[in-house]
């Protein structure tokens, strides 16, 4: 379907049913959750959560990337920092999928030799290369590694840790199987 055809099939079949709800959030929005994950196209946050708009807050990157504040990532950063201190979200979801080629070019580096600014963005995770087993590490480890890590790069966000430490926000880290719909949560 061409993108001007779902927005004619939208606007017939989907909004009349929906259009209470865009009204009512048309005073403002108060989602509960931050959800970041991959910018890959196989991902769709609000299907695979079945939830409705307002309801998430999204950052979407190459492979699920958090920088660590302070590195000039503003994009990422300000992002976070809007949903922790103005929206007051109650969890931060850092959702890692199966098949990602973002971790899979962070684990062979030297295949994006020809693409250094997606090399530049995907090293911000190389921390995850250290934490493996070089040899035999599988992708899925990789995947796995990642989003901890992003979790741990959150926590480096005065905002998001005293959230935490008031227990007023929760940390999850997910890995969406879509090939098989499953959701794993990491520890
Ligand atoms: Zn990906």
């Amino acid at each position: 379907m061409t993108l001007a055809a779902g927005i004619e099939k939208f606007n017939n079949e989907c909004f009349p049913s929906m259009e209470g709800k865009f009204k009512e959030l048309e005073k403002g929005q108060s989602p509960e959750t931050l959800f970041i994950t991959c910018s890959d196209s196989r991902i769709d946050p609000s299907l695979v959560t079945q939830t409705q708009p307002g309801e998430l807050f999204v950052i979407r990157n190459a492979g699920n990337i958090v920088p660590k504040p302070g590195t000039g990532e503003l994009s990422v950063e300000a992002t976070i920092l809007y949903a922790v201190d103005v929206l007051k979200v109650k969890r931060i979801v850092v959702c890692g999928h199966s098949h990602c080629g973002a971790v899979t070019g962070l684990m062979n580096l030297e295949s994006l030799n020809e693409l250094p600014e997606i090399k530049a963005w995907v090293a911000k995770s190389s921390e995850v290369l250290d934490r493996l087993d070089s040899a035999d590490a599988t992708l899925n480890q990789g995947i796995s590694e990642n989003v901890k890590l992003q979790l741990e790069h959150l926590l480096d966000y005065p905002s998001v840790a005293s959230a935490v430490s008031e227990n007023k926000l929760e940390l999850e880290g997910w890995v969406y199987h879509f090939e098989s719909g499953r959701v794993e949560f990491l520890d």
